[in-house]
């Protein structure tokens, strides 16, 4: 037996949150061309339907692109501190898309690791994530090479599963979950099931093992020449996590705040010195691939990517991790015949 809702009891649900002064967010269309998550400010705004996947991710929700961590006062020879806001208020968002609520779990690892951040903590404890199962997918898309699905779980508290006819069934996963959907839904008979995805462009442990011994090869110079290190890749990545902290003040105070930042700026590893250890746009694009297939999943035993495609989406120069990666498969394949003709020379 499963459990149903309609489009229409989304929208009361929607209606319900907002009515309570709680916050919602979900896919809109913001122009002709542009569908974001954002804060819904009515229930008809949410978009269930139309885009494979919102230009941004939801990691913005957590994860602010700029955070005033607190502000501070000088008074004196004293430094008064002000804090932040006390707990955020309660966010529900509706119609996330699977490979974006998966990225969460590896966001949690992230931000507890070596320090547990509470401000981090404090939304995604205040988060329930509703996710759509995809019944479409374009050429970006990748879920199904990182191990993931069309209707996959994990991070979700609940995924909807299009029935037609704007029904929906529930799966709960989490407590939150079932607190949300309780009393909301229609037992049915009725099973929701989705295509099985994108075909698989690469194999994951394969690159994990290429990209190490192809550290010096020409691919990653190759791949990087159209690279403009505008940082879009890692903006718009629901898994990229990397920010800045700066002070921003003058003479009598000024607040402390995190920014996002990325490893395609050229900035981003410039020391005090002058000297840039990643001088160039292949070392940066290799230092983001060996991030998320070799570095991340040595520590955490998972792929620091779900394969959403918002990189390769976003990309204006036409790059984006999908190609790199087939790139270094193909490298690491034609490897050992460049290593034989190399033992042929005299
Ligand atoms: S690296 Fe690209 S495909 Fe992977 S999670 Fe980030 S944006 Fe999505
Ligand atoms: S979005 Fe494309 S051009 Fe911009 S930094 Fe990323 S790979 Fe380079």
């Amino acid at each position: 037996m499963s459990q149903t809702i309609s489009l229409a009891g989304i929208r009361q649900l929607i209606g319900q949150w907002l009515g309570q002064g709680k916050r919602v967010a979900g896919p809109i269309r913001v122009n002709a061309d542009t569908i974001l998550y954002q804060n819904l400010t009515s229930a008809e705004a949410l978009l269930l339907d139309g885009c494979v996947h919102p230009g941004n991710s939801i990691k913005e929700f957590v994860m602010p692109p700029h955070e005033k961590l607190y502000e501070y006062v000088v008074k004196g020879r004293d430094v008064e501190l002000r804090n932040q806001e006390a707990f955020p208020p309660e966010r529900l968002i509706l119609g996330g898309r699977p490979c974006d609520a998966a990225a969460l779990p590896i966001l949690d690892h992230i931000f507890n690791w070596d320090f547990v951040d509470a401000a981090y903590n404090q939304r995604r404890q205040a988060l329930t994530i509703v996710s759509l199962a995809c019944t479409r997918q374009d050429d970006a898309c990748f879920c199904t090479s990182v191990g993931l699905a069309p209707d996959a779980v994990q991070g979700s508290d609940a995924l909807l599963v299009p029935l037609g006819n704007d029904e929906y069934e529930v799966r709960c996963q989490t407590p939150k979950g079932e607190a949300l959907f309780a009393g909301k839904c229609t037992p049915s008979d009725r099973q929701g099931s989705v295509p099985a995805g994108p075909a698989k462009q690469f194999d994951a442990k394969q690159v994990e093992a290429l990209i190490t011994s192809q550290f010096e090869a020409p691919v990653w110079r190759e791949q990087a020449l159209a690279c403009l290190g505008c940082g879009a890749c890692a903006y718009g990545c629901p898994t990229c996590h990397c920010f800045d902290i700066v002070d921003e003040g003058h003479a009598g105070g000024g607040i402390r705040a995190r920014n996002w930042d990325a490893c395609q700026f050229p900035l981003f590893t410039l020391h005090a010195s002058g000297h840039n250890p990643r001088q160039g746009q292949a070392s940066r694009q290799r230092q983001r691939v060996y991030h998320k297939f070799h570095i991340y999943p040595e520590k955490f035993k998972e792929y620091l990517c779900t394969g959403c495609g918002n990189c390769v989406r976003r990309c204006p120069a036409g790059l984006g991790l999908l190609s790199v990666l087939t790139a270094i498969q193909q490298a690491g394949a034609a490897a050992p015949a460049a290593k034989g003709e190399e033992a042929k020379q005299p």
